[in-house]
């Protein structure tokens, strides 16, 4: 199992104790921690304690036990704070809205009337667009 870490990197530095934060489940492979930003009440993010920057570098057994620790939060959200509804979301790039380079996966408590709206308007797409797309995207 990789130990890889990053001496530079913000949630390293959370996964080796060296700055704080409110960790809510750990095991062998992952923490989860508040996010420091709240989107909702209750927001929270999953890493694996090894460093790897995105979805292109983690480890599959790394990803399925991030993917395990996001559910079990989830359930703690409706269970315990009472969300009717959760969203996992992971950004790989900053083109995709990365902002600290160490992968994680937001656990996103929804409630009825909370302030979170799509980041896109959802439009009808071009058809010939989309299977080319697909095309290109099928094994
Ligand atoms: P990204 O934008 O990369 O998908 O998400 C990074 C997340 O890390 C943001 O939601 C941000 O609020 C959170 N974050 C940034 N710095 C800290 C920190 O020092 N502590 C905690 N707990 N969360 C942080
Ligand atoms: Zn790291």
């Amino acid at each position: 199992m990789s130990t890889a870490r990053d001496p530079d990197c913000l949630f390293c530095q959370i996964v080796a104790g060296e700055i704080p934060a409110m960790i809510i489940v750990q095991d062998e492979r992952t923490i989860a921690f508040m996010d420091i930003n709240p989107a909702t009440r209750g927001h929270a993010l999953v890493i694996p304690r090894a460093h790897v920057r995105d979805v292109h570098d983690i480890d599959t057994d790394d990803l399925r036990a991030v993917a395990a620790t996001a559910q079990a939060v989830a359930a703690r959200a409706v269970e315990r704070l009472g969300a009717a509804g959760v969203n996992l979301l992971n950004s790989s790039g900053a083109a995709a809205w990365q902002t600290v380079f160490h992968f994680h996966l937001h656990v996103i408590p929804r409630y009825d009337g909370d302030p979170l709206r799509l980041p896109w308007s959802p439009a009808q797409g071009d058809m010939e667009e989309i299977s080319a797309a697909g095309m290109q995207l099928k094994q």
